[in-house]
């Protein structure tokens, strides 16, 4: 075996966790937050199942994807410890992939799409947990519900629903480097979270914050940072 190059291959990853999760420690405790109410979700979208065994090898076990059959793919090669997180834009048709192997589905953002995750996971005899996609940006591509009344009217029937157990909300800023539009934008969702809470819904997540912005989401009250390139690097799109 050739130790030198499996060392170095490892490394880097295992520096980026390293660096990432003193930066978390950091940002949590200069506003004082504790760093053990923040979870830190590899994204791993793109990568390797390698890439993902070196991460877990240095103790991360809650991994992103955002693609259905990459998600399943990996979900079923990979270890039965590990937590999966379905983060990208799931169609309703596509949920009885995701149900099966999903500890927690972030991007919830239709009646509809609630109702056949609810039916997928009776089925399977699973409480699935969710999160609901809120849009807080202007951006034509991003997906998510807008209206008050509409969250409202998904978080109750998620609430009702025997087989689903929303956790929360989950948000993508928009895309540019206006620091101000990306605090609005979390500040928006911790908005909402709280005037549900002040209601007594009794939600507990708030998944915001990327490899460029998740400090600001510490700071805005992120319990969930979702995390790729910073960890495996950029993604090769091609
Ligand atoms: C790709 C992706 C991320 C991770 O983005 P990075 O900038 O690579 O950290 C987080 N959340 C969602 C929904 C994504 O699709």
């Amino acid at each position: 075996m050739n130790t030198f190059s499996l060392h170095n291959s490892k490394s880097m990853i295992e520096e980026n966790i390293k660096n990432i999760i003193t930066r978390i420690e950091q940002k949590a405790a200069s506003v004082g937050r504790k760093s053990n109410e923040i979870t830190l979700v590899a994204v791993s979208k793109l990568k390797p199942v390698e890439a993902i065994k070196e991460a877990f090898d240095f103790g991360i076990r809650d991994f992103g994807e955002n693609r259905t059959p990459e998600f399943q793919q990996k979900a079923q090669l990979l270890s039965k410890e590990i937590n999966w997180h379905f983060i990208g834009h799931l169609q309703t048709k596509k949920a009885k992939d995701v149900v099966p192997y999903a500890s927690l589905i972030h991007s919830v953002d239709t009646l509809k799409l609630a109702g056949e995750i609810n039916k997928r996971a009776k089925n399977i005899n699973k409480i699935q947990n969710i999160l609901l996609e809120i849009k807080t940006s202007y951006e034509e591509t991003k997906t998510g519900l807008v209206n008050i009344d509409e969250i409202k009217e998904v978080l109750d029937f998620c609430k009702n629903a025997e087989n689903l157990n929303v956790q929360g909300f989950m948000t993508m800023a928009p895309f540019t480097n206006n620091e101000n539009e990306i605090r609005n934008s979390f500040k928006q969702l911790k908005n909402i979270f709280d005037k549900f809470n002040s209601e007594g819904y009794n939600l507990k997540h708030l998944s915001m914050g990327m490899t460029n912005d998740f400090e600001l989401a510490i700071e805005e009250g992120a319990t969930i940072v979702r995390i790729g390139t910073a960890i495996f690097g950029k993604r090769n799109y091609n």
